[in-house]
């Protein structure tokens, strides 16, 4: 607390996993005598900078940079670059953090980092956003690589943003280096199902922990936070599966349709108009909007899978989802419950899917998309959706195993943290120290 003042969400991350630790320490004292608690929630690197650049009419904007690379013991650092006017060091730090546990639990070799800007994505024209994100890479260039860092989209940052960064990156470096950035275009050697791979594998991880306890998707009337890109294909794949999608929302308000959510209409409104989410009741008579955001999760639903911020879902709604016999919550964006809320929940036998865990998919299938770079190869969207789907299925498997063992059958959120801190700090023990 001392060495982070003021850094609310870091504090927040790592106390959360820094709880249910203690079992494993009691059994492994090597990780005490060789500080890894300590090593590992400090940056093995944090830059920030001054980003400069000029709107359409010719005035000059400030913005600030970061990427914090956290944690290299697995591979290179890996995780997502994110554009929102909230961005703090704290709110980089708290991301980079988890990256490390999501990343060592897909099994795959990659480290964690996050990075981003408080750079306001809404309204800017396509220009803006281009000259913005030049200039982002102009100074990011030097810190990252194929082999080095390897950064990927997050909220604010899908592939218009990715490919303008990709193009100032082989600019400043005169390298086709395919490698350096995941999200990209299918058509310039994006990984296929990269896209969906988030929603897609929380809804697998989801299934699978209903599965073990007697319910699944089918039938069930679901609630995803979000409208963007995690939300999207998460409503895709749970209707998939046979769930009625009643809400969804964006950060001005939600939308409930009894009939069941038209995700094409979402995509039409969200990917290619990129309009507000009122916007829906244009095309569906029966649909209903709301303002106020946090309101959406009053409406009784069976799943609950909120896909849009940190702190999304605070002790009153936890409450009240209760109430309404929810069954389970997954996590498909990062710490979307408040430490209150997961109490709540989990106090309750509400079936608890953490984003650690249940939100992997999305590095899984760009740790994929690095293998295809390096062997200049594309897989098939079937092969890399069947990859993504044993992944979730084992990460599941991991969980549930990793929970029995140290005392907490059932409980996924000391599974995630357990599993995912053993795998990198067994790693760390043998590099020695650094
Ligand atoms: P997007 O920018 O594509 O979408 C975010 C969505 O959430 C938008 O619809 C946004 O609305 C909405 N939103 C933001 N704040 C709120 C709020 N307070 N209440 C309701 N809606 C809100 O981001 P992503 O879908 O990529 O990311 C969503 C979450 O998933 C983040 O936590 C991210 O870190 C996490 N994640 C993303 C991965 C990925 O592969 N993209 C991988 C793993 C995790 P508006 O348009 O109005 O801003």
């Amino acid at each position: 607390r001392d060495r982070n003042p003021g850094e609310s969400e870091f504090l927040q991350a790592t106390w959360e996993v820094f709880d249910t630790l203690q079992p494993v320490f009691e059994q492994h004292p090597e990780y005490v005598e060789q500080g890894i608690l300590e090593r590992i929630s400090e940056p093995e690197r944090f830059i920030a900078f001054r980003v400069t650049w000029e709107d359409d009419a010719g005035n000059v904007h400030v913005n600030r940079g970061y990427r914090v690379q956290f944690n290299s013991t697995l591979g290179p650092y890996k995780g997502g670059l994110r554009f929102h006017p909230s961005l703090t060091a704290s709110v980089v730090k708290f991301l980079g953090f988890e990256q490390i546990f999501k990343n060592a639990l897909t099994g795959l070799p990659i480290g964690g980092g996050k990075g981003g800007s408080d750079f306001d994505p809404k309204g800017k024209t396509d220009r803006e956003i281009m000259r913005f994100c030049q200039s982002f890479m102009t100074e990011l260039t030097r810190h990252i690589g194929p082999d080095i860092d390897v950064p990927a989209g997050d909220i604010g940052v899908g592939k218009r943003e990715i490919g303008y960064m990709f193009g100032q990156y082989k600019r400043l470096r005169n390298a086709s280096e395919a490698g350096v950035f995941t999200g990209k275009n299918p058509g310039n050697g994006g990984s296929l199902i990269r896209k969906e791979a988030t929603g897609y594998g929380t809804v697998y991880f989801v299934e699978e922990m209903l599965k073990d306890q007697g319910h699944s998707f089918k039938g069930s009337k679901v609630i995803v936070s979000g409208s963007g890109n995690v939300s999207i294909y998460a409503m895709e794949k749970a209707i998939e599966f046979g769930a009625t999608v009643i809400a969804c929302s964006d950060s001005e308000g939600y939308i409930y349709d009894p009939d069941g959510i038209n995700v094409e209409t979402v995509k039409q409104l969200k990917e290619v108009e990129r309009k507000r989410i009122y916007h829906y009741l244009e095309h569906h008579s029966n649909a209903q909007y709301g303002k106020d955001k946090s309101e959406i999760w009053k409406i009784p639903c069976d799943i609950a899978l909120p896909c849009a911020t940190q702190n999304e879902i605070d002790r009153e709604s936890a409450q009240v989802m209760v109430e309404n016999s929810v069954k389970a919550v997954g996590e498909g964006a990062n710490m979307p419950c408040t430490e209150e809320a997961v109490r709540v929940l989990t106090h309750n036998k509400v079936l608890f899917a953490p984003a650690k865990a249940a939100n992997a998919g999305g590095v899984a299938v760009s740790a994929m998309e690095m293998s295809q770079n390096s062997m200049r190869y594309s897989w098939s969207a079937e092969e890399v959706d069947e990859k993504l789907l044993q992944v979730m299925k084992s990460i599941y498997q991991t969980c549930t195993e990793t929970a029995a063992q140290y005392g907490s059958p059932g409980n996924l959120i000391v599974g995630a943290n357990i599993a995912g801190f053993k795998k990198v700090a067994d790693a760390m023990v043998s590099h020695g120290l650094n």
